[in-house]
């Protein structure tokens, strides 16, 4: 289960923000994820309430928002969003796809104290 060190990475921006920003509690956490990062929402928010507890952002709301997943078709000479990694160009039918998003994983907003 990677998302327990996914959330080791939140809470570390977390508090460079807070010692930057002087903030001493967060309330609640956007994070963006994208559709090819293989995340388990059920698991991240599971692993965000054991590695902020005792932390600053101990009880804090985690939100998640699905970016979707960008490709780049070769066929088409063009960006496009598809549904799953696998899938064949809504377009043109074609599977020559270049991942061009999608797999990343940020902190979008912070709701602090
Ligand atoms: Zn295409």
């Amino acid at each position: 289960m990677h998302e327990m060190s996914l959330c080791e990475g939140v809470l570390q921006v977390i508090e460079d923000s807070a010692a930057a920003q002087k903030f001493s509690q967060v309330k609640t956490v956007w994070l963006e994820l994208g559709r090819f990062a293989c995340v388990e929402p059920e698991a991240m928010r599971f692993s965000f309430d054991v590695v902020m507890k005792g932390t600053l952002a101990d009880g804090a709301k985690l939100e998640l928002i699905d970016l979707p997943a960008n490709v780049w078709c070769l066929s088409c000479s063009k960006h496009i969003d598809i549904e799953q990694r696998y899938d064949a160009c809504p377009s043109c039918g074609d599977y020559q796809l270049q991942i061009s998003g999608g797999e990343e994983m940020r902190i979008k907003q912070l709701e602090v104290e």
